[in-house]
């Protein structure tokens, strides 16, 4: 049975790189038909706060990364840490370190040592009586770990064999002198206490890795297979940082990025379905998750290729609830009558028509905003590129499109044959008639399909617009004079 665990500490909010180790061993859960425990790695009494957990949380559940088990807080645990630490101490596994930090300190500097070297040297230098009646009377004294020699291999999931010689590892303090345990010690107490059978988490663990796998031999528990996950850089190569942009998930869904879209886009990153699919939703992303497709290179986190899926990701989402988001959207916009947004069919096709284009609700309400208002915002450059070259052609253009437009019935195909028909009267490309056209009745240069837009909008309003186009540009003939 495969029991993952995913255990943030709670002092922070919840990062896009944690999100990305949840949904990886969440994935892994899910495909394995395994079990997922959360637990809040609350051991940091000073940073740890119960909003940090709480938004970590809601990031969850935001992602649709539910868990199985927990929240387990590792507080809990403390007299189990403490019992395991004090196990090792009395097997002779550890060893008790009264010295003063400082001076181990002076003394590791003078020699050219690792600290924790010369703790071990001043720990062996005092006889086990004398230990004893220094811990009889009270004296505090942190525990050490007791690194034997030798070479410590572990195979990791995604990098392969691993090989770390006991001169890399120090003997680390797994108890303080204050009696609280360390973070290398708790982790491997909890995991083992919750039978994980998993540990994927970041590379920034994989130097901890060495450590934690002599703990589970020393304490004659069972080893969990570890996997360490690649880092997440900025678009320029850098570790991820505010410095790129939010880094917290929870930013993200403020910005209208839907939770499907985000899971598929962190999924992606350092994992790959090993074939072209990139659009994939949570049960292709189960199906096809496998620890052997994680990759040992770092990943990118690119805005842009959040923001693409996340357009795929709104077009398959039924539609009606689109309408519905796009809907409150438009209404929260000074001078949009809310009658307008009641037809429904209408809506739906505008939001259909414009689902291509669309990368979130926001780029919909935006470029939606047009066919609710009386009045169109005319686009500076786009009245430059399209208008302003030659006001005098572009006002013969929207009185010649107004005369083709009043004639013409009002469907896609009548107006394009129509606007069509004049430009080859006019002896000129359909792009030039096209193209002031479209400033006049969206304000831009860029939009949906003309003819669709028309008909969408309506002959009324059309008209309107046109003739508003011709009184604008007269306007600025006259500026100019
Ligand atoms: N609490 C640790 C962190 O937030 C994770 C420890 C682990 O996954 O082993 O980085």
């Amino acid at each position: 049975m495969v029991r993952v665990r995913f255990a943030p500490s709670p002092t922070g909010y919840l990062h896009v790189g944690g999100a990305r180790t949840a949904i990886f061993n969440w994935l892994l859960a899910r495909r394995q038909g395994g079990v997922f425990v959360l637990r809040v790695e609350d051991t940091d009494k000073e940073r740890s706060k119960p909003e940090h957990t709480q938004a970590i949380l809601d990031g969850l559940n935001w992602l649709g990364v539910d868990w199985d088990e927990g929240p387990i807080f590792q507080s809990e645990g403390v007299e189990r840490h403490r019992a395991d630490a004090l196990r090792l101490l009395a097997e002779g596994k550890a060893y008790r370190d009264f010295s003063d930090p400082a001076s181990v300190r002076a003394e590791a500097e003078a020699r050219g040592w690792h600290p924790s070297k010369v703790a071990r040297e001043f720990a062996f230098a005092m006889s086990a009586d004398e230990a004893d009646a220094k811990a009889a009377a009270g004296e505090p004294f942190a525990v050490r770990f007791l690194v034997p020699d030798g070479e410590t291999l572990f195979t990791d999931m995604v990098h392969g064999e691993m090989r770390f010689g006991s001169d890399d590892i120090d003997d680390l303090v797994i108890l303080r002198g204050d009696g609280t345990p360390v973070y290398n010690l708790a982790v491997v107490s909890d995991d083992a206490d919750m039978a994980i059978t998993h540990v994927v988490r970041g590379d920034d663990h994989l130097s901890n890795t060495p450590k934690q796998v002599l703990l589970y031999r020393a304490l004659g528990y069972s080893e969990p297979a570890f996997g360490h996950v690649p880092l997440i850089l900025g678009t320029d190569g850098k570790r991820l940082s505010k410095r790129h942009g939010a880094t917290a998930v929870g930013e993200y869904a403020s910005k209208g990025v839907l939770p499907e879209a985000m899971f598929n886009f962190l999924s992606l990153l350092g994992w790959s379905p090993g074939d072209d699919r990139e659009v994939m939703q949570r049960a292709e992303l189960i199906e096809a998750f496998t620890m052997e497709r994680v990759l040992k290179s770092s990943s990118v986190f690119d805005v842009d290729k959040l923001a693409w899926i996340n357009g795929r990701h709104l077009a398959l989402r039924p539609i009606h609830e689109t309408v519905a988001a796009v809907r409150t959207g438009l209404t929260a916009i000074p001078g949009v009558d809310p009658e307008r947004l009641s037809d429904d069919p209408w809506m739906t096709s505008l939001v259909g028509l414009h689902l291509v284009r669309a990368r979130t609700v926001d780029d919909l309400v935006d470029q939606l905003t047009t066919f609710v208002v009386d009045e169109v915002e005319l686009e500076e450059a786009s009245v430059a590129k399209h208008w302003a070259k030659d006001l005098d052609l572009a006002y013969s253009r929207l009185e010649s499109a107004a005369e083709a437009l009043r004639t013409s019935e009002w469907s896609e195909e009548a107006l394009e044959g129509s606007l069509r028909g004049l430009a080859e009267r006019l002896e000129v490309g359909a792009g030039k008639v096209i193209h002031p056209l479209r400033v006049a009745i969206t304000g831009r240069m860029a939009s949906a399909g003309i003819f669709e837009v028309l008909v969408l909008l309506g002959r009324e309003q059309s008209m309107r617009r046109v003739a508003a186009g011709m009184r604008s540009i007269a306007c600025r003939k006259k500026d100019l004079s």
